[in-house]
């Protein structure tokens, strides 16, 4: 069934920003930018009649736009915390996240976070897994170094500068599941969901819109049809 646009955000353009490397939520695939929330994104800009300029700027950065208002939303597989909701206003939930710890391929030393004292570890500037880390970092005796993206992380632990990566369990699910030279020895933590994000108390329509336009594609199934489109395992 056809909707009916949102006539407060009609013929408008918003600039989204996002992470650089994601998968499979937002990355590169010959040149363009590809994952769950780009095609979320523009499905619902164009079911709602508005126009998106995706702006690939880092997780960190992104945030940090948006707060300076240097653009008017961000999604970035990025969940919803009690310290972002005092500064962000969030659309409803589209994705089930947590933090999950990585280590290089056939690393048999880390087995768990006991493992871990006197090490260092890598998690992402101002990310879900960087807060996780640093909660239990005193307790296990372990070093957080922070780094923007999570390829530059996952290199950091192959190359043996980091012993482990704290990254969110679908991400690092992904990237193992293609073979990517790491491999997760601990269970997932409880974690926060994705939403969209809007600076608190600005760009309500859009935020509205989002919020419209993600029900839409749930109702028509089109939102299972993305998340299987990346999330589906190959035969
Ligand atoms: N979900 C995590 C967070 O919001 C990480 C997001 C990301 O790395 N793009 O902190």
């Amino acid at each position: 069934a056809a909707v009916a646009p949102r006539a407060d955000v009609a013929g408008q353009t918003f600039v989204i920003a996002t992470d650089t490397t994601f998968a499979p939520f937002e990355y590169r695939e010959d040149g363009e930018l590809t994952g769950i929330d780009m095609d979320l994104i523009r499905d619902i800009a164009a079911q709602q009649g508005f126009s998106v300029e995706i702006q690939s700027l880092g997780f960190d950065a992104a945030l940090q736009a948006l707060q300076s208002n240097q653009v008017d939303g961000v999604i970035a597989g990025m969940s919803i915390t009690d310290e972002r909701q005092a500064i962000f206003d969030f659309s409803d939930p589209y994705f089930d996240s947590g933090v999950q710890m990585a280590v290089a391929e056939g690393d048999t030393t880390i087995t768990g976070y006991d493992d871990l004292r006197g090490e260092t570890v890598v998690a992402k500037r101002g990310s879900e897994g960087e807060t996780f880390a640093n909660s239990i970092k005193d307790q296990y005796g372990f070093a957080v170094k922070a780094l923007a993206d999570s390829a530059t992380m996952y290199d950091d632990v192959k190359a043996g500068n980091s012993v482990a990566v704290f990254d969110d369990y679908p991400v690092l699910a992904y990237g193992i599941n293609q073979n990517n030279g790491l491999m997760s020895v601990t269970e997932k933590e409880q974690g926060s969901s994705y939403g969209f994000a809007v600076n608190k108390g600005q760009n309500a329509e859009l935020l509205a819109a989002f919020n419209a336009g993600l029900a839409e594609l749930k109702s028509t199934g089109d939102y299972q049809r993305i998340l299987d489109t990346y999330l589906e395992q190959p035969a």
